[in-house]
Parts: structure tokens; C-alpha cells; sequence
């Protein structure tokens, strides 16, 4: 699954987390469950294990005008061991009949006792089962959902106006349940026969290709597609509507596109990209793609939990994650497509061919999936240059890695609502992070020989993360378990602490692992085991993996960087004389370190452990022909200290003024139209100059986006967005007006949405309870009323945040079920409200169970930095601002 795209998370702090109970707490019932630790060679279920399905044939009949559909299924199952009750998952289902059969007669009709809050049915027999193979055929109704969780209907206008109505399923987590009576976890893997009864006219998708088809008179066709092999029941998809599809081979492999009529065109590059990705991943993971197609269906609307899901076979988008829309198409929405679609491709093996026991090990699937995003983009984009956008979601991680409030990559999941919030930084971006430094410490090619032999090994069956593991110490013949132990098992940062000296033309650097933290100053540091690199500026690289304190000696002198081309996870803090002559020399580093010394410079600055002039410095002394992706970061810098300063005028105008000097110049060079010759992305600069100099008030580039915006037309795709963003926060009524009436007019279903979620970026509060009223009528739709409110809360948050809560039902009623109990945190966590927090703990209190708190917590915890960073950081910058003259 790949979560939301939020560009605003990319801010400085990201989200932070609370620790979940990794005491060993059974939720298992039987005698064959256990959770204690999550690598330990056995494997979770809350459902009993005497009776395990085998085989599903599930057929269902949607009505779609009633949001309704009926089904019967028929599971094949092993009794193990004698017993007079079966149960498995079932949610929202009401049962009308149930019978067990063996061998074609009747063996038994139970009685069907459904527990709502267990999400489970219960199928009592008179007398016990003896072991065997039964069928067992349940008679079901359910309901089709307005959110994407379970079945569920989008609802959009065709291009000629009419309404429409597509239906998609969404499974995980735990979803499956509300579609088909199952043993709904991802351990029990079982084969797949799913038919449906549909409109004719109407194209139905599921993983597997259509077998066949039965004229049903009366407008209805039964729908059967072919029979999956072993899978998860997450992994299950059924997709219906008034589709196009456009296929291509990729080997023995057909790889399709799906949209709405009237929009395949949009979908070229994704398909372009899917084809040249399959036989790279058949080749990389050494196993072939086992099924006989490959689908990517778009689809209009959003989530608040994520942006795409890896069906096997039948992978799931939000259009604004796989179509190009000409109307906006820039190079981040194109790397933004290539990207998600190698991450749900590379899914089709880490986590559908090969499933994690349970999610304990999510990070299994997610970690590789993001992991791969890289690699494939370094094979056929390297001009994105993918090892600098690493940096980006290593920060992400280590935002939240740095606080109490953090957990270990891997660790212990007791519900379903646990298993939801699981979905996150730690277990993508640092998941990711952990296994760059290990891919890197281990050598490529023997990293590769170990993820074969593991997929190898384990295709179509469950596994926990030491089973990996064995495999790469194997191959590589290093002691990679006990350094992904560290990483993975316990919380937190590394800090290596670095002291310079130079003698005989040779630099020796005295090494000490700390732990790098956010709000515990005087923490007692863990202990890793810590893979450094360091090399001389244009020097040789040397290597040693730290325990405690080390020395590395390099065959150079002059500025030295540590986790030179940084694949480390840990954060760097070098003294004084060795910092300063790196932020003196700053530009003679290759971008990759520029970024890295750059992010510690930054995360060591809030928290008090070195100086806030150091940041600033190295922004200041950056050449101005720095790469665009290190440019882009310093823009971050500046404005998320200009975030700091809301409501400190004199202080907000001190950094508006240096990002104009710093900046501004960056923006003129590039000009605010793309040029046939410039890096690719140096268009994604120019975006993100624009709405850093729109969000500052820099006059020029306001005066400059107005004068664009009376003519939309005309400004070029890949700065539209930004232009409207500069725009839009600046908006007087009557501009917010044209923006309204832009939304309204817009057909393309994505444009629409980000039209409407500018309505909510405007700085007049008075313009943002416009948008917060418009949020609630029926006019931008159901998915997309939840993307305003979450626009003004990014501006406005304490203003949104009493919205919603003098709304709840209403907004909530639009919000995704797996998303609900984060969002009322995220839409709060850029206040500096020192109220705030209190109102989010009575919030927490009256709202959400005590187990599902953890996203309010982290909200919380984020407040609080914030209140201490403005009162205790942000007088060192302006000490800065005014000695440069600002
Ligand atoms: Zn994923």
C-alpha cells in the first residue's frame, strides 16, 4: 500500500508515534497462538488454527443504485482436529444461511452467531466434526460503502456531465470481512474463485483475467475469473464501472491500464512504466511474475489513508497516483507515478508472493516496497537522482524516530485498529533507511543473491523478518542479523559524534556513538551497532562498523564528511572547527552530502544540541547552481522557520527578507517557464520557489503569480499547481471567487480535487470558513470534502481543528474508516497553541478508544516542540538574520 501524498509532510517534523505494548499480551485464542516477539519462528493468528480454508469460491451480485450486494461463498476447509464450531471474520455481513458439506453431502447445519465487535462468526454444530475436508456455504448480504474501505462506490461526472457510479473493493488491512465470511488475516493463504453478477455494459477487473462470461437475460452478465494462486485475503479486488483498458506485453505477461471512458490516454506513462518494470523486478527478485496479467486501475476520489494498493494482479490507484492529466502534468508528477507504481510492482513479490505471518512484520512489505521505489528509479531515471529523494524520507523517518513517542520498526500488533496505525513512517521511511545501510554494508550483489534465495525459499507462504535475514548473512558472510537487530528491534536514532585531527597529512577522527533524541536530552544513549563511512572532501572512502567509540584514519586532510554518500541511518555531530570548515567549503560537496550535512545541520539545530546559525550558514554559503534537490531543501528550511514565527511579525519579515536575497535570484535564473535544456528537475525547484516565495509574500513572485492567474489557460502544467498555491494563499474574496468557479467548471476529476483543496490553503480566515462551510455541502464530494478541511488545517490548524469537533459527525462521515482516528491529530499538528494539546486530550477522551489514541498523542507531542522551539531556538536565529543584515 502507499500511503497518501502529502507535499506539506514533507515539513521538518514530521509525525511522531507513540511506543506500542511489545509486552508479549496473547490475542490469540487456541492453544496454538503466541506473540512473544515478533521474530520468534512462529506466527500470530487471533482466529483459531483447527480449521484452516483452503479455497474460496465466492460469487457476488452488486446493486449498486441501492449500496447493497448479496453473495454466497463456498470455502473448502481442513478440519484438523475434532470440533463443533467454526469461526472466522465477518463484518457488516448479515448470514442467511449456512451448510457444511463433505464430499457433495450434507454434514452438518450450523447455527450462526455473529460478534460485531470481534468482527467474527461463529458456526455452532449439534454434534463435533471429525477431521477432514469439508465445504462449508454461507448464504450473505453486505453494504457498499461511500469510503475506500471494503466495497465501496466512487461517485464522479462523465465528461458528457452525467453521473456515474464504480465500484472497487479495499481489504487491508482487515477488510475483506465486510465483502466475504473469511479468515481474514494475512496468514491464511487459501486460492481464490471469485464471480460476479454485472450490468453487461459494464467492465468488471479482478486479479485475475476473465474466464468467462454468461448472458443472464435481463441486462445482467455472470461474470467468472480465473482461479488465483495462494494468496492473502488482503490481497483479493473486484473493480466495476464504465472502464477503458489498454493493454501491453511484457514478456508472457499482459500488463493493462484501467480508467474511466474518456481518460486512457492519461494513463500511457504508467503503462509505459509497468512494462519496463516487470522484466527488471523478474530478473531482480529472480522468481516470474506468476500470473498471467497485470491490471493498474485508476480511480477518481481520495483517501486519508492511502494512494494505492498492491491487489495481486489487479493493482488499486486514486488518479492522482497513475493518470497524467496534461493539464498539470510537471516531472514530480511524473516521478510521483513512476515511483508508485514501482512500489505497488514491487509488492507483487515482497508481500503477495511472499506474506509476513503477521503485521508485527508490515514493515516486511513496506520497507522493501519503498525500498525498491529507489532502485528502480536509479535503473531507469537516474536524473531524478533517487539517492537524494532517500534523504527526504530518511528525515521523514528520523522526525519521528527522535521522540518518546517512537517505536521499534518491527513490533507487536494486538488489533485490528493497531494494525492501521502501523501503516507509517517508521515501518516505510525507515524501514526503507535500514535496509539502504544494510544493502550498502553488505555489497549489492550479495544483498540481491539474499533477497533471491529468500523469495526462493519462502513464494506462496508467510514468513517473519529473521527468515530474510538468514538468507543475507548467508550470501554476504556478514553479520547482518545482528546489525538489522539493533536497527529494528530497538527505537531510535544513532548519533556519531565526530572529532577531527590532523597530523602527517593524514586526518584521524575519534568516534562516539550517542543517540540522537528530540525531547530527552539526558537520555542513557542505546547501544547499535553503527556501519560508518567517511572520506576527505575528492578523497577515498574508509569504513568501520562503530560500537561504542572508534577511530577511522583517512589518507587526506581538509574538510572531512561522515556517512559520506549517506546509506547510514544516524545523524552526525562534528566539532566546531570540523563543522565550520565544511559549511566554509560546502560547495565543493558532492549534493548527496551537501543534503545529509544539511538535515543533521537542521535536526541537531532545533534540538538545542549544536548552534541554529550552523543551518543557516550552510543555506547561506550553498552556490547558487547547487542541485535542485539540495535548493529545494534549503527553501524548506527557510520556511519552516518562518512557520516558527507565526504571530512574530518583526521576525516573520527578518527570514521573508533572506529568503528573498537567498532565493529570489535562484527563481529569476531559472525563469517561471520550463527550458528546453535545464535539469529535470529543475522544474520542481521552480515549483517549489514559487510557493515558498508565495507562502513568505515575496511581492515579485505574488505580483508575477496574479498576473499569470488571469489567464490559467495559459500558465505552463508543471507550475500551475504552484501558481494557484501562491495565489490561492494571498486570495482576496474575489480571487477565492474565481478559484470556486475554476473548481466548479473543472471535468477532470484530479484537477477538481486540488482546485477545491486550494480553496482551504487561503491565509484570510474569513476565506477559510468559507471553505470549511463549503467542505460540508454536497458539492465537491464525498472523498474530497475531508482534502479541504485538511488544507486548512495546515494553514489554520486550532480554526479547523474547533470546525471538526462542531462538526464531528458530518466530517467524520466522510472520512475514510482506517484513516478516522488520525485525522483529527494531523489536521491539529502544526499549532503552537500552548491550549492546543489540552483540547486534544479531551478531544482523545470523549472520541477514541485508549488503544487507538497513539495518532493524538503524537499530535500532542509535536505541540509541545513546537511551543518549546519558538521560545527556546528561534531567539538563536534571530540573532543570525540580524547580524547578516536582515
Ligand atoms: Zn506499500
Amino acid at each position: 500500500m502507499k500511503k497518501p501524498y502529502r507535499r506539506a509532510a514533507l515539513a521538518l517534523l514530521a509525525g511522531v508515534a507513540l511506543p506500542l505494548s511489545v509486552s508479549a499480551q496473547t490475542v490469540a485464542s487456541g492453544d496454538a497462538s503466541t506473540t512473544e516477539g515478533a521474530t520468534a519462528a512462529t506466527v500470530t493468528t487471533q482466529l483459531p488454527r483447527g480449521v484452516r480454508p483452503s479455497h474460496y469460491d465466492v460469487t457476488v451480485t452488486p446493486d449498486a443504485a441501492a449500496m447493497t450486494f448479496t453473495g454466497t461463498a463456498a470455502i473448502t476447509v481442513e478440519v484438523a482436529e475434532a470440533t463443533r464450531t467454526i469461526t472466522l471474520n465477518a463484518a457488516d455481513l448479515t448470514i442467511a444461511k449456512a451448510a457444511l458439506t463433505k464430499g457433495g453431502r450434507k454434514a452438518g447445519t450450523p447455527t450462526v452467531a455473529l460478534d460485531e465487535n470481534a468482527q467474527t462468526a461463529t458456526f455452532t454444530f449439534a454434534k463435533a466434526i471429525a477431521p477432514g475436508t469439508y465445504v462449508l456455504s454461507i448464504d450473505y448480504a453486505g453494504k457498499i460503502n461511500t469510503q475506500a474501505y471494503g466495497f465501496f462506490a466512487l461517485d464522479y461526472k462523465a465528461a458528457d456531465g452525467s453521473a456515474k457510479r464504480a465500484l472497487f473493493t479495499q481489504f487491508e488491512n482487515s477488510d475483506a470481512r465486510r465483502f466475504m465470511p473469511s479468515w481474514d488475516e494475512p496468514f491464511w493463504k487459501a486460492t481464490f474463485s471469485l464471480k460476479t453478477v454485472v450490468p453487461t455494459e459494464q467492465v468488471a477487473v479482478g486479479n485475475l483475467p476473465v474466464e468467462g462470461r454468461k448472458d443472464l437475460g435481463g441486462g445482467k452478465t455472470l461474470v467468472t475469473f480465473g482461479t488465483s494462486p495462494k494468496m492473502s485475503t488482503y490481497l483479493l479486488f473486484f473493480g466495476l464501472g464504465d472502464f477503458e483498458r489498454k493493454t501491453k506485453m511484457a514478456g508472457a505477461t499482459e500488463v493493462g491500464v484501467l480508467t474511466k471512458k474518456g481518460d486512457i490516454a492519461q494513463a500511457d506513462y504508467a503503462l509505459d512504466a509497468s512494462a519496463d518494470l516487470l522484466p527488471w523486478m523478474n530478473d531482480y527478485f529472480g522468481e516470474t511474475y506468476p500470473l498471467p496479467k497485470l491490471d493498474h486501475i485508476a480511480a477518481p476520489g481520495r483517501s486519508q489513508f492511502f494512494s494505492a494498493m498492491e491487489n495481486w494482479g489487479g493493482i488499486f490507484y486514486f488518479e492522482n497516483a497513475m493518470l497524467l492529466d496534461p493539464k498539470i502534468a510537471s516531472n514530480a508528477l511524473r516521478q510521483r507515478i513512476f515511483t508508485v507504481v514501482a512500489h505497488e510492482m514491487a509488492h507483487q513479490w515482497f508481500g503477495d508472493l511472499v506474506t509476513m505471518s503477521w503485521w508485527d512484520d508490515l514493515w516486511l512489505n513496506e520497507g522493501f516496497a519503498s525500498w525498491m521505489e529507489s532502485r528502480a528509479t536509479a535503473r531507469f531515471h537516474p536524473e531524478w537522482h533517487p539517492e537524494l529523494t532517500a534523504l527526504g524520507s530518511r528525515e521523514k523517518a528520523m522526525g519521528q524516530d527522535a521522540y518518546a513517542t517512537t517505536h521499534p520498526v518491527i513490533h507487536h500488533i494486538a488489533t485490528v485498529e493497531e494494525a492501521s496505525q502501523a501503516f507509517d513512517s517508521i515501518t516505510y521511511d525507515k524501514g526503507e533507511a535500514v535496509i539502504r545501510m544494510l544493502e550498502a554494508f553488505a555489497g549489492s550483489d550479495k544483498w540481491q543473491a539474499g533477497v533471491q534465495a529468500y523469495m526462493h525459499r519462502y513464494k506462496h507462504s508467510n514468513t517473519v523478518t529473521d527468515d530474510l535475514w538468514r538468507e543475507i548473512d548467508k550470501t554476504s558472510g556478514k553479520p547482518i542479523s545482528q546489525i538489522a537487530h539493533d536497527f529494528t528491534l530497538q527505537p531510535g536514532i544513532p548519533l556519531v559524534k565526530v572529532s577531527a585531527s590532523c597530523a602527517g597529512g593524514k586526518t584521524t577522527l575519534a568516534l562516539e556513538q550517542g543517540e540522537f533524541t528530540r525531547d530527552r536530552a539526558d537520555k542513557q544513549p542505546l547501544s547499535w551497532r553503527v556501519p560508518v563511512s567517511a572520506a576527505a572532501v575528492g578523497g577515498a572512502k574508509a569504513e568501520t562498523l562503530l560500537q561504542g567509540k572508534g577511530v577511522l584514519t583517512l589518507a587526506a586532510c581538509g574538510p572531512v564528511v561522515v556517512n559520506a554518500g549517506q546509506s547510514g541511518y544516524y545523524r552526525v555531530l562534528y566539532d566546531a572547527k570540523t563543522f565550520a570548515g565544511l559549511a566554509k567549503g560546502i560547495a565543493a560537496v558532492q549534493p548527496v552530502d551537501q543534503l545529509g550535512i544539511l538535515n543533521d545541520a537542521v535536526a541537531l539545530g532545533y534540538a538545542g544540541t549544536q548552534p541554529m546559525a550552523d543551518m543557516l550558514d550552510l543555506v547561506k554559503n550553498l552556490p547558487a547552481d547547487a542541485s535542485p534537490q539540495v535548493m529545494e531543501r534549503a527553501a524548506k528550511v527557510i520556511d519552516d522557520l518562518a512557520e516558527f514565527a507565526k504571530g512574530n511579525a518583526g521576525r516573520k519579515a527578518a527570514l521573508a527578507r533572506f529568503a528573498s536575497a537567498r532565493l529570489l535570484p535562484v527563481l529569476n535564473a531559472l525563469g517561471w517557464e520550463p527550458k528546453a535544456d535545464e535539469q529535470a528537475t529543475a522544474g520542481d525547484l521552480r515549483a517549489t520557489l514559487i510557493e515558498t516565495l508565495g507562502d513568505l509574500g515575496e511581492p515579485s513572485v505574488v505580483a508575477e503569480a496574479r498576473r499569470r492567474f488571469a489567464d490559467p489557460a495559459a500558465i505552463d502544467p508543471s507550475v500551475k499547481v504552484a501558481v494557484l498555491t501562491a495565489v490561492a494563499k494571498n486570495a482576496d474574496a474575489a480571487t477565492w471567487d474565481k478559484l470556486h468557479a475554476m473548481a466548479q467548471e473543472e471535468t477532470s476529476a484530479q484537477v477538481r480535487t486540488t482546485l477545491y483543496s486550494l480553496l482551504g490553503k487561503a491565509g484570510d480566515t474569513a476565506l477559510a470558513d468559507k471553505a470549511l462551510a463549503l467542505s460540508l455541502t454536497d458539492e465537491p464530494g464525498a472523498t474530497t470534502s475531508p482534502v479541504i478541511v485538511s488544507a486548512v488545517g495546515a494553514v489554520h490548524p486550532e480554526q479547523a481543528f474547533d470546525f471538526v469537533l462542531a462538526h464531528y459527525d458530518a466530517v467524520m462521515s466522510r472520512v475514510d474508516s482506517s484513516g478516522a482516528t488520525r485525522y483529527v491529530g494531523r489536521l491539529s499538528q502544526t499549532s503552537a497553541d500552548p491550549a492546543m494539546p489540552a483540547k486534544l486530550d479531551a478531544y482523545a477522551s470523549a472520541h477514541l478508544a485508549s488503544g487507538s489514541r497513539r495518532p493524538v498523542d503524537e499530535a500532542i507531542a509535536k505541540i509541545a516542540d513546537r511551543v518549546k522551539v519558538g521560545a527556546m531556538r528561534l531567539p538563536e536565529v534571530d540573532t543570525w538574520l540580524a547580524k547578516q543584515g536582515y
